[in-house]
């Protein structure tokens, strides 16, 4: 009898265990035993590290995106249409054309930036979450020929250096156009420090002091008046741009929310060492989908899917899933247009940065390329 693991979700960590499920198990694969079919609701698989790119006119969209067919293992069933309802009780997935049972799930359906979160802010904020946003934002950094660059962060959120990288960036993009004095840099964070992880946040703030970056803590964005460029923070004080960035809040994707598996954020309850869905023994959730205290990276859903995939072929051999995620997380962090660091991290073990180089830009953006092979299962 075939048996079925359907995986929601065609991004990094959906396509991962795709692949790597469909190399390990090639046998069960050919010879009918398993089929492994992966629900997507696009056919384009975009790299989003890319973003923070184009926002600095350093990058195009068409580099960072890829067929999604041309990346899965040929015996990878991909299904192109978005999963509706998840019935973990009927262990099924509908979409709008059909109705799939499983013996196994995997969601990796990820999460999105919610501009909408904050009165105002579609309106009058700009944002590299996206890629619609990073291509328009492109342009107005461009034209930006000084005043008051904001930048606000909400949590929680994915990929947690992006903001700073995005903020050192601008610092050498102004330098390097002979502006920089005419530009106020002003990055805000909605706790007591700068960042949430600590050894990170005391590294920044060094960095903010030697470039001239102002920095407010506890600000939480309330509501944004665009005709007035006012951005109002929840404790009353009001704050003049002239160029708004906002990371806002992020939320699980619909279907989740949909189908009322996951918190009120549409983040499902996850255990931490098992990736199962609580409660739930045939269901793994992987990548940003997940209520984990990760981060949210391609990273962390690139060491979550070596788990997922190892203890699913224990599963399907019989075997007991013994194997554990220990909240592994590997970051590089842009710290201008031409030097890098980096941080890695587990659940014990706190990160902290090394000092930046040339050559750890230069991984980054090797990495930007050698992605499409993680994504394949090679790497
Ligand atoms: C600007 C930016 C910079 C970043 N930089 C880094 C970095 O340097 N390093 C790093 O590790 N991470 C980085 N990240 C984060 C990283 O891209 C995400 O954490 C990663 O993509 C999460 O993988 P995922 O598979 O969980 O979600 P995603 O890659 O977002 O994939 C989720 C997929 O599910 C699909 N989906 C959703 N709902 C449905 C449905 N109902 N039916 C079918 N399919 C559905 C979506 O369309 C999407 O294809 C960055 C992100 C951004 C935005």
């Amino acid at each position: 009898m075939t048996r079925r693991i359907i995986i929601v979700g065609g991004g990094v960590a959906g396509t991962m265990v795709a692949n790597r499920l469909a190399k390990s198990m090639e046998n069960e694969v050919y010879n009918g035993e398993l089929e492994i079919v992966l629900i997507g609701d696009t056919g384009k698989h975009i790299y989003q590290p890319g973003f923070l790119f184009m926002a600095f006119n350093e990058g195009f969209l068409e580099q960072f995106a890829r067929e999604e067919k041309y990346l899965l293992h040929p015996k990878v069933n991909f299904v192109m249409d978005a999963a509706r309802h998840i019935d973990v009780d009927r262990k099924r997935v509908i979409t709008g054309k059909q109705s799939f049972d499983y013996d196994f799930l995997v969601i990796a359906t990820g999460s999105y930036p919610d501009m909408e979160s904050v009165p105002g802010l579609a309106a009058g904020g700009h944002t590299f979450y996206t890629p619609e946003g990073a291509e328009r934002l492109r342009y107005e950094m461009l034209n930006f020929q000084g005043g008051t660059l904001l930048v606000t962060i909400d949590v929680p959120h994915k990929c947690p250096v992006a903001p700073l990288e995005f903020i050192f960036m601008a610092d050498d993009y102004y330098r390097e156009a002979g502006i920089r004095n005419k530009v106020q840099l002003k990055y805000t964070y909605p706790i007591g420090r700068v960042h949430s992880l600590e050894p990170v946040a005391k590294w920044a703030v060094k960095e903010f002091e030697k470039r001239g970056i102002e920095y407010e803590t506890f600000f939480n964005l309330e509501k944004v008046d665009p005709e007035k460029r006012i951005a109002y923070n929840m404790d009353g004080s009001e704050h003049p741009y002239d160029l708004l960035i906002a990371i806002p809040a992020h939320r699980g994707a619909r279907v989740i929310q949909d189908s009322g598996l996951g918190d009120e954020d549409g983040f499902i309850p996850t255990d931490r060492y098992s990736l199962k869905m609580e409660g739930q023994d045939c269901v793994y959730v992987i990548g940003d989908a997940t209520d984990l205290p990760v981060s949210k990276a391609g990273s962390t859903a690139h060491y979550e899917a070596d788990v997922v995939v190892r203890n699913l072929i224990s599963e399907l051999k019989g075997l007991p899933a013994t194997h554990r995620y220990n909240g592994k997380a590997f970051c590089f962090i842009e710290t201008g247009l031409n030097e890098a660091t980096y941080i890695t991290f587990n659940y014990k073990q706190p990160p902290q940065p090394v000092p930046p180089s040339e050559m750890l830009h230069w991984f980054k953006l090797s990495y930007n390329e050698m992605y499409w092979l993680s994504a394949r299962g090679i790497l």
